[in-house]
């Protein structure tokens, strides 16, 4: 079998199963850039989970397709809009709605201890669990809003137009 060559698809599913395609593409960094842009404007429509395939041509059946990276979508805790995506695979996620950010990540050097952060408050912090960490978020972005942090949501939506 002579594989031709091999194309890059960035995909995502709608909460009710409409599948949005976003083209295919050459290369794996353009599949998932395309795959960033869309996944920040993701509070727009309510999704549920977005990939990024690579696909050989001219093969048939299950062999041809190879999932590289699968993203589900979630509320994010510090604010609010649907765009905190938690990668599958190792759990990983982040918020790529704009002037956000917020991550948790499993520590990449010691197990059991999960890391996250809010850039634009340079917070972080090392908890023991992901809850422990979604918490921590919460508390975060509840101690901004309490302060009248409420421009950022201003800010929010200014860049999201
Ligand atoms: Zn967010």
């Amino acid at each position: 079998m002579v594989i031709t060559g091999r194309v890059y698809v960035p995909s995502a599913v709608e909460e009710d199963g409409t599948v949005v395609g976003m083209g295919c593409f050459s290369t794996q960094e353009t599949a998932l850039n395309v795959l960033r842009s869309f996944l920040k404007k993701s509070h727009q429509v309510s999704m549920q989970r977005a990939s990024v395939a690579a696909w050989d041509v001219d093969v048939v059946g299950d062999d041809a397709v190879t999932v590289l990276s699968e993203h589900e979508c979630r509320t994010c805790p510090v604010c609010h809009r649907t765009t905190f995506w938690l990668d599958v695979e190792r759990f990983k996620a982040k918020c790529y709605g704009s002037a956000c950010g917020a991550w948790i990540e499993e520590s990449a050097v010691e197990s059991g201890v999960i890391d996250c952060g809010w850039p634009p408050t340079r917070f972080a912090e090392q908890v023991e669990t992901i809850d422990d960490a979604m918490r921590s978020l919460r508390r975060i972005a509840a101690r901004a809003e309490a302060a009248g942090l409420s421009a950022i949501d201003e800010r929010f939506s200014i860049e999201d137009v």
